[in-house]
């Protein structure tokens, strides 16, 4: 069959080029009529670039409203957040079932800055009339990109706003992207080819929004160069020609321009390449992030900007005026919340509740309306995690055609190498697994392009984690059953709105219009127009890319340690360091490591508990670390010192310490860990697993542990 896609390229590459030469092969006709259509369309984009263009957005404010934080600043803990929650509505119903008056609280301020990320924390609080009836102008509900994204929005724009997430912030699809910040080169593709002007309007928007990622972010995301390996002389010019057009449209926010590579130059850069055939290439630049780590800074930005916000908190019904005649249904006023954590429940009050559940927005809606149809139309993309010689530190690579017609990438990230991603049809769950043929489909694809120094191998993989897309289809559109391309906004009859679809590089801009929607649908009262594009997250005031060497100077760190750190919290990696015991070695003079081969330390622990509102052990070894996506076995091996240390912070009884190890090894099988070494690993009581660091490692506890992480699933 002639596959559609001239952008791709297999390992076939070279017979179809050969015979494309000799002018034999419609599909290298074909090949050839995409290329001049892609160089014409570069060339009609340029100009049309050079008519449009306009200047970078933040060059023309003085950044009024960026708030830098006193340092130091820490935000109120989840408890005087759930207090705050329930200050918004007079009934509180206990886990008991008990009913019980809601005892008049004050809201955090603006003003609520603290001065020590440690127990003590001062706030300042806004008084707040004891029944104040309206509630909270906005609930979120989801704490993903998008909902993390509405809450800053709405908050910097003075709205009095609240966010709750039943599990943590980004424990969904938002921790498990491919960590870009991109418009798409092969959305690009589609759109040339198939002439489709929403595709462009995507990647237009997209590669706007990646540059204002940078900007807000700059500690969290950095530029990449890609390499897109062409095996036949002439894809060189034509992917030349799509990555140029890339940059045409990303105009003054483009990143990098991009450029041809020989042969010599790609394995230069890129020196696991496969060699046989290579002709050269092409090298573009995108954007890459932390993505957990980005979503707890837009929460914590909020938070300091004045929202309430509150993790492990599900929204579990919505209350509603009564309902009208006329078959009228009722207006949304406010939901039923339960603490996940003491099962506790209690209402909320606000005049419009957003829905940002991504691909789990189908429940909500059918709390709204029982029959309501489906929008979501849920896929999964697995990635895995290989170690970091995989692939060389400062350069990625795209493969443009795969076997089965998808691109992959393979990048660089955080030490390691991710490789994904798949898309295959899912049911939506909160903790889908990676499939095994999923991972393995991955490990043969990486195997065709990578030479044969670098022998991919099941046991390779220390990490593999699958990710739910949230594509989703308008209810409001004719045609309900395609999907949207980018986002969809809709607000049911009773008030319920919705934002779903879309990516994480435009967060942003998604945000921005919901908040515009809601503003309308609900006659809200914004202080201030959107000003997102210039506020810059906490952790980014005094941040520099050298701010790690003072770190290092100052605390006596090793050079990974100091970098990781400022790489992860900004200028707030001071405060990580200010609780951060001494080593009592010559060198480094602070900074424990969790796991020797790994950067993260045990101040991290303490203060993801402090100051980043972490109270599971996945909320830590997930999204405060990233341990688990890096390596699942260096994770098993902290896993006791991690509880023990979050125990002695949170005060957690020797039970609750059993269950969270215990709860930490299960969340492992949705990183890939084998099912049968989690059985094992479960059975294992905290007391034993102390000892692992003496027997140095968990694996010599008992012969059932004994393969290697993944061993038994190969
Ligand atoms: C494999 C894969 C790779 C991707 N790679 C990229 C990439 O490289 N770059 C990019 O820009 N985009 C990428 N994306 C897209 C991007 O990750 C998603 O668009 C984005 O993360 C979606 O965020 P969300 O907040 O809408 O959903 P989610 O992150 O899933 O958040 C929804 C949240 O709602 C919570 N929730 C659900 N029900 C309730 C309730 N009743 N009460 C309270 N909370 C509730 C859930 O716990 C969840 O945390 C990728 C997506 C996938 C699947």
């Amino acid at each position: 069959m002639i596959r559609s896609s001239v952008w791709r390229f297999s390992q076939k590459a070279s017979s179809a080029a050969a015979s494309a030469a000799t002018g034999a092969s419609a599909k290298g006709a074909q090949r050839k009529r995409a290329a001049v259509l892609i160089t014409a369309a570069a060339v009609g984009a340029g100009s049309v670039f050079a008519l449009t263009r306009r200047p970078n957005d933040w060059d023309e404010y003085a950044l009024p409203h960026d708030v830098s934080p006193q340092q130091f600043w820490s935000p109120p803990t989840r408890s005087q957040m759930i207090e705050a929650l329930k200050q918004s509505s007079s009934r509180i119903l206990r886990a008991d079932g008990s009913l019980e008056q809601a005892k008049s609280l004050l809201m955090p301020s603006h003003e609520a800055v603290g001065h020590s990320p440690i127990p003590e924390v001062e706030h300042a609080y806004a008084d707040v009339p004891e029944h104040d009836d309206d509630g909270f102008d906005l609930l979120i509900v989801g704490g993903g990109a998008t909902g993390a994204g509405v809450v800053l929005d709405a908050a910097t724009r003075g709205l009095k706003v609240a966010l709750v997430e039943r599990d943590d912030y980004g424990a969904g699809t938002s921790s498990k992207s491919t960590k870009l910040v991109h418009g798409g080169v092969r959305y690009l593709e589609k759109a040339v080819k198939q002439l489709d002007f929403e595709q462009y309007k995507m990647v237009k928007e997209a590669l706007n929004e990646r540059r204002n990622f940078l900007h807000i972010a700059p500690y969290l995301c950095s530029s990449l160069p890609i390499l897109i390996p062409a095996y036949s002389w002439w894809l060189i010019p034509y992917y030349y020609a799509g990555t140029f057009l890339y940059d045409l449209i990303a105009g003054s926010q483009n990143m990098g321009r991009s450029y041809m590579v020989g042969r010599n130059k790609a394995l230069e850069a890129f020196p696991m390449l496969r060699a046989h055939n290579l002709a050269g290439g092409v090298v573009y630049f995108d954007g890459q992030q932390d993505d957990t780590r980005m979503n707890i800074a837009l929460v914590l930005t909020a938070i300091q900007h004045g929202a309430v916000a509150a993790n492990h908190t599900e929204v579990v019904a919505l209350n509603k005026t009564p309902a009208g005649g006329d078959d009228k249904p009722g207006r949304i006023i406010g939901a039923r919340l339960r603490d996940m954590l003491t099962g506790e429940e209690f209402d909320v009050k606000a005049k419009g509740v957003v829905n940002a559940t991504g691909p789990f927005c189908d429940a909500l809606r059918k709390m709204d309306d029982p029959t309501s149809a489906d929008i979501v139309s849920p896929s999964s993309g697995v990635h895995v995690t290989f170690p970091g010689y995989f692939s060389p530190r400062g350069m990625g690579l795209l493969d443009p055609a795969t076997s089965d017609g998808r691109v992959i990438f393979f990048l660089p990230w955080q030490g390691a190498t991710i490789a994904g991603t798949t898309d295959v049809a899912a049911k939506v769950e909160p903790h889908p697994l990676p499939g095994e043929k999923e991972i393995d489909w991955i490990l043969d694809e990486v195997r065709n392009y990578l030479n044969a120094d670098v022998s991919v191998k099941r046991t390779d993989v220390l990490s593999a984690w699958s990710g739910l897309r949230p594509l989703v289809k308008d209810p409001a559109a004719r045609d309900t059953q395609s999907l949207v391309r980018n986002h969809m906004i809709n607000v049911s009859k009773s008030g319920l709105l919705t934002i779903s679809g879309g990516k994480w590089t435009t967060y942003r801009e998604m945000a921005e219009q919901t908040v515009d929607k809601a503003i309308e649908a609900f006659d809200l009262k914004p202080l201030h127009n959107c000003l997102t594009k210039q506020v810059r997250l906490i952790g980014s005031h005094s941040w520099s890319r050298t701010m790690y060497v003072r770190l290092l100077q100052e605390f006596g760190l090793d050079t990974d340690v100091a970098l990781h750190l400022s790489n992860s919290y900004g200028d707030r990696a001071w405060s990580v360091c200010s609780v951060a015991k001494p080593t009592g070695d010559r060198y480094p003079l602070h900074g424990i490591r969790l796991d020797p081969q790994l950067p993260y330390i045990e101040a991290e622990v303490r203060y993801a508990t402090r100051a980043e509102f972490a109270v599971k052990v996945a909320d830590f070894i997930a999204r405060r670390s990233r341990m688990a996506f890096l390596n699942t076995e260096a994770t098993i091996e902290a896993l006791p010192r991690i509880v023990d240390i979050m125990g002695e912070e949170l005060d957690w009884s020797e039970t609750r310490k059993q269950t969270e190890f215990r709860e930490g090894i299960l969340f492992l099988a949705s990183m890939g860990l084998d099912l049968l070494r989690v059985n094992d690993l479960a059975n294992v009581s905290l007391i034993e697993a102390r000892r692992w660091k003496d027997t140095s490692s968990p694996r010599q506890l008992s012969p059932a542990l004994s393969a290697s992480p993944m061993q038994s699933a190969a």
